[in-house]
């Protein structure tokens, strides 16, 4: 991810990954009280960088700071510029960029008075891989929504994560799948579902998973192109009796999903309509035209 020249960006100030200085006796490391983003930049067709939905990101950001009561006195245009700055400075022609908010010293349980942030990038692939994913359901369940601030991106909650892709890969799957307290399907560790039956889409609604920006996009490519999308509860049962489904995530991009607990889907991804929403998401995120013809053709 980075080495001693790696230029990163921590409270105002361009630093040497190696100049960088870090708290060690705060909430943050300590107790996972912190907020991250994920965001990537893609090249485009005449060669400049540009993130996809930066402002989203970084409005998140803010929001995931609010939710969980961590001061943000950061202006989101001003980390824009520093985030492509750092892109620049590093030489990266690609590049996923994590921005992440953390508290100065305190070791107690009372809440923060100020924060720090600190925004890195470097060359990622696609995180989950480019192949169709043996999935598997988990034992772990997504955090109660009563526990805890789902919607926040929060680093604690990450532990939830960690564990069930843990979990999976030992069991030989690619990734988990979680369900929500009441035993529908809720998220993958880091990316959002959908579904495909009958030519419509469906995804969980809110309440139970991290509302992603890229399962937004996927629903205004689904308004664009005329598909039909359906937001509502479904348990692992109804999702074996799908036609297809995938993943998506600003870091997975949109990934196939091959199979349910060792259940495939019944149709080929190349034959689903999962297949055409990512050809669309690609064209978005390069910022070019998508006519849904070619795909069918
Ligand atoms: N759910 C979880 C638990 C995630 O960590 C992520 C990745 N941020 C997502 C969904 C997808 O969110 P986004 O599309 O905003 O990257």
């Amino acid at each position: 991810y980075y080495n001693e020249n790696t230029i990163l960006y921590l409270d105002g100030a361009y630093l040497k990954a190696s100049e960088a200085n870090i708290d060690l006796y705060g909430q943050s490391l300590h107790y996972g009280y912190a907020v991250f983003e994920g965001i990537r930049a893609y090249k485009l067709a005449d060669g400049t960088m540009k993130m996809f939905k930066a402002k989203e990101h970084f409005d998140r950001l803010k929001r995931s700071c609010e939710l969980i009561h961590i001061p943000y006195n950061f202006d989101n245009e001003e980390l824009i510029k520093a985030t492509y700055k750092i892109i620049e400075d590093n030489g990266l022609t690609e590049a996923y960029i994590r921005p992440l908010v953390f508290c100065p010293p305190n070791m107690t349980l009372k809440g923060a008075h100020e924060s720090r942030i600190l925004i890195c990038a470097w060359d990622w692939g696609a995180y989950l891989g480019d192949k169709q994913l043996r999935l598997m359901t988990s034992s772990y369940q997504r955090p109660n929504p009563k526990a805890f601030k789902i919607e926040s991106k929060s680093a604690g909650l990450y532990v939830n994560s960690i564990l069930a892709s843990q979990e999976a890969k030992e069991k030989g799957f690619d990734e988990a799948l979680l369900l929500d307290i009441n035993g529908f399907v809720a998220e993958g560790p880091g990316a959002n579902l959908f579904f495909e039956k009958e030519g419509t889409i469906y995804t969980p609604p809110p309440g139970n998973i991290l509302p992603g920006i890229t399962r937004a996009t996927v629903i205004e490519i689904c308004q664009e192109l005329g598909i039909p999308l359906v937001e509502k509860l479904f348990t692992t049962d109804e999702l074996k009796q799908a036609d297809g489904a995938f993943f998506c995530g600003t870091a997975a991009e949109i990934v196939a999903i091959g199979s349910l607990d060792d259940q495939p889907f019944a149709k080929p991804f190349a034959d689903t309509l999962g297949k055409v929403i990512q050809a669309a998401y690609k064209a978005k995120v390069f910022e070019k035209e998508f006519k849904r013809e070619a795909q069918l053709a």
